[in-house]
């Protein structure tokens, strides 16, 4: 069997990314890793992959920045080869109900998690399309689809992903590039590690399953979408939430 070529996975240091990369990993991908600041998790990542075997890069920027994101994926096709998936999985939460939420806070979310998404995208989408080949995963999450009090930011941001994918899934089909959503419910990675034992209990309450997912648990379903399994999946939202959107 051919290998799968290279894996672009931005938000790769930590949690579902990270989970996302070893996975990949494991079906044949070079990976390559975009992250903001965490140089030691980033650095520990690709000493994993490295002594397994896999070729992989490690590159720090600010997915809110297009230069940026478009030089990443320049580094990373000359240095690895050819991306066929990428993975936009970079986001942050600035929680705090409308009412009381800055300017700051607001436009820092939609920065990081809907633009520095497009961004990714966009990079990623021209030498998938000179190719026909290629896929493209998001990370929206329950928030974008339900809203989320006390994120009206970050659930804005989620919700304009599912559009932007969607959209993508209808300019890029015909060049045979797939674009799918998965969209997460609670699962436990450093994201969820500063909710309050009450606000856990009040979230856990709601999930049929009981318990909060695995990033492990994400990787899957993105492993899958990457995959000729998923050959004739493209818009689609895919939710990983043990129920909570019943
Ligand atoms: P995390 O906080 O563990 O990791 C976030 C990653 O994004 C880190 O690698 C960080 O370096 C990177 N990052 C953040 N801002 C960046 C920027 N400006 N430029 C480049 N990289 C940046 O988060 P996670 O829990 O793994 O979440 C991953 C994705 O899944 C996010 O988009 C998040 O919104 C989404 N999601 C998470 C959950 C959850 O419960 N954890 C639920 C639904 C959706």
């Amino acid at each position: 069997m051919s290998a799968p070529g290279t894996a672009l996975i931005s938000g790769g240091s930590r949690g579902i990314g990270r989970a996302a990369a070893l996975r990949l990993a494991d079906d044949g991908y070079d990976i390559s890793i975009g992250y903001r600041s965490d140089e030691e998790a980033a650095a520990q990542l690709a000493k994993r992959l490295d002594e397994s075997g896999v070729r992989c890069l490690t590159h720090r920027l600010d997915v809110a920045d297009p230069q940026a994101v478009r030089d990443w994926v320049g580094r990373t096709e000359g240095e690895l080869g050819p991306i066929t998936v990428a993975v936009a999985s970079a986001g942050i939460t600035r929680d705090r109900p409308m009412l009381m939420m800055s300017d700051q806070d607001w436009q820092e979310v939609i920065d990081t998690n809907l633009d520095g998404v497009a961004h990714v995208c966009r990079a990623a989408l021209f030498p998938m399309v000179k190719r026909k080949a290629g896929t493209i995963i998001t990370l929206s999450s329950v928030s974008g689809v339900l809203g989320n009090p006390g994120q009206g930011n970050y659930s804005a941001s989620k919700a304009g992903i599912i559009g932007l994918t969607r959209a993508l899934a209808k300019e890029a089909g015909r060049f045979g590039i797939r674009a799918n959503a998965v969209a997460p419910g609670m699962i436990e990675t450093d994201m969820t590690a500063v909710l309050t034992a009450d606000q856990r209990d009040r979230t856990l309450g709601a999930v049929p399953l009981g318990r909060f997912g695995t990033a492990e648990e994400v990787a899957e379903a993105i492993a899958f979408l990457a995959s000729d399994r998923a050959a004739y999946i493209t818009g689609a939202v895919l939710q990983i939430d043990g129920g909570i959107v019943l």
